[in-house]
């Protein structure tokens, strides 16, 4: 997993939330008839013995923490695709168990220095110590040749809010300095044009890269800055000058920006005024609305670096409960089955289990699948997938939604699961995301029937939302629940909680102490099970097709796919 966020924060508002009443608009209906013509909720009979079967023997060292493209890929396939057909799925892919995922690893060598020329006097910048810059397209050499630079603000093109840094500009072959996270982030509350401190899509560099790609320019570079980033300068560059690890895509990448980067915040100041320009007042103005990008008149932008390309094959693992009445239509559950493989040795132990992250997710795949073969099939059909290669970067998830084996304009929605809670059961759950969407309802009936406390995540600034596989579906317009047992755990509370939090990121999570034995406690689990049971049940069995609420940033992508359905 991508570090799931624990709260102590007690905001149980289980009333008037967001996102209800202004929220229905398909139906007109109000706040109250959407929750009044949501179905029964209905818990599930579930095996703790299939929960723990599975997860003991994915986390076995005979599966070498299962990296992709490893034989513990090929050991995983082969286990995971006879517990599947055990519990009466059908192969989902076309007759097929898999769907195969190109991997591409790719590494930047030989960087030049980022030199900018042509202002009043020349900026030049070093790799790794003032800037990072990498490429999604796969070939031999990336080069950047005094190429026009352009400041376009916070870099966002978001029509729902009227909100365009790229208004008649054309920014093609051109080099786009970009202002990280989006322009209310200054705010205190998360109320506001972008959702106040609580990041948006729109403030996540992966969205800065897609759109300046979008406008056709060559090179999109971010300016650092730690407090908006929430991460120091060290983060950027390990995390971007090493390999980089892409799902092929046919054209190659041929649509992206040929170089992405970051650049430190004292020469992006610099920079500026090599232009006669100033970076404070600049940055000042990109927070306003109607904010017009500003070309560094005369400044030209050159770089190139070597790409060391390797490919390897990875596989996604898909299998399908057909629907009663309505077979084509698709609840997902999704669950990533990679970990890290072998990794840094703590006690001569290298392998990384990953146990709770994620052998328990996946086994919860197995465990959902038997609970609904034993309580019959939903009108609409269930697929479980289990993705590969998030822990590079989500890579499983996004090669299915980029080549979804079922319709997304068919799939209704989804509940993501990533690591399940291991500290026993809690009394309230953390649901990351609040208010962004019509599940919210949903979730609000089932925590009401389960007798637990709806609370708001705790950190909404660090973009939790946008950081595990439930993402690549939600950008591309599919809802998806993203909650979990919170840290008010039944037996010692918040204290007893947060302590067995702060034990397992300390001395378990993505390391080789993520064992199976180190799980003491089950029942946390197998509450959350309930509830993600009860999700994808009610999902599985209205008519119904929840949207994201009005102004929201994946809503636009959900009409478009359901246009004329
Ligand atoms: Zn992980």
């Amino acid at each position: 997993m991508l570090r799931f966020p624990r709260t102590t924060a007690a905001l149980a508002v289980l009333l008037g939330v967001a996102g209800c009443n202004a929220d229905a608009p398909t139906t007109g209906a109000t706040a109250a008839d959407a929750v009044a013509v949501l179905p029964d909720v209905q818990f599930p009979e579930l095996s703790l013995q299939t929960l723990q079967d599975v997860t003991k023997e994915l986390s076995s060292d005979a599966y070498e923490g299962r990296a992709p493209g490893t034989k513990g890929e090929e050991k995983t396939i082969a286990y995971l695709t006879s517990q599947f057909a055990a519990a009466g799925l059908k192969p989902g892919n076309n007759g097929q168990w898999t769907q195969e995922v190109p991997l591409v690893e790719i590494t930047a060598k030989n960087a030049t220095p980022l030199r900018f020329t042509g202002g009043k006097a020349p900026v030049t910048l070093q790799y790794a110590k003032d800037y990072v810059a990498f490429s999604y397209r796969v070939q031999p050499k990336t080069e950047i040749k005094d190429s026009d630079v352009v400041f376009v603000g916070y870099g966002i093109n978001a029509p729902e809010k009227g909100w365009n840094d790229y208004t008649g500009l054309d920014v093609k072959g051109k080099t786009v300095v970009i202002l990280v996270n989006d322009p209310d982030w200054q705010t205190p509350e998360t109320k506001g044009e972008f959702n106040g401190r609580a990041m948006t899509y729109y403030g996540r560099w992966s969205y800065k890269y897609e759109e300046a790609a979008r406008q056709g320019a060559a090179a999109a570079l971010i300016v650092h800055d730690t407090e908006p980033a929430a991460y120091g300068w060290n983060v950027v560059e390990s995390s971007n000058t090493g390999t980089q690890y892409l799902a092929e895509k046919k054209d190659g990448g041929a649509d992206q920006t040929a170089a992405n980067g970051w650049i430190q915040l004292d020469k992006a100041k610099e920079l500026f005024a090599s232009a006669g320009q100033d970076f404070d007042k600049l940055r000042e103005a990109a927070g306003k609305k109607g904010f017009k990008a500003v070309p560094l008149n005369g400044v030209k932008a050159s770089l190139s670096f070597d790409n060391q390309i390797s490919k390897k094959l990875s596989h996604n693992i898909i299998g399908i409960l057909p629907g009663k009445k309505r077979p084509d239509e698709y609840v997902l559950y999704t669950a990533h089955w990679d970990h890290l493989g072998r990794c840094t040795p703590v006690n001569g132990d290298d392998i990384c289990n990953g146990a709770v992250d994620n052998a328990t997710g996946t086994a919860a795949l197995v465990t959902l699948a038997q609970a609904y073969q034993k309580a019959g099939a939903p009108d609409r059909s269930i697929v479980f997938l289990a993705v590969t290669a998030e822990e590079s970067g989500l890579l499983g998830s996004e090669y299915y939604a980029a080549n979804p084996v079922f319709p997304l304009a068919q799939t209704v929605g989804g509940v993501n699961m990533d690591a399940l809670n291991p500290n026993g059961p809690a009394k309230d759950i953390v649901v990351v995301g609040r208010g962004k969407s019509q599940l919210d309802a949903y979730l609000e009936k089932i925590a009401k029937a389960a007798k637990v406390t709806i609370v708001d995540e705790p950190t909404p600034e660090k973009g939790f939302y946008y950081r595990s596989d439930h993402f690549s579906f939600a950008k591309r317009g599919v809802p998806f629940f993203n909650f979990g047992a919170g840290e008010d755990l039944v037996a010692g509370g918040t204290d007893a909680g947060k302590k067995a939090a702060e034990d397992y990121e300390k001395n378990r999570y993505h390391a080789p102490g993520d064992e199976y034995a180190a799980i003491k406690n089950w029942d946390g689990m197998l509450a959350d099970l309930r509830l993600y049971y009860a999700a994808g049940r009610m999902l599985a069995s209205t008519d119904s097709w929840p949207n994201w609420n009005e102004g929201d940033e994946f809503r636009a992508a959900r009409d478009k796919s359901r246009e004329g359905k």
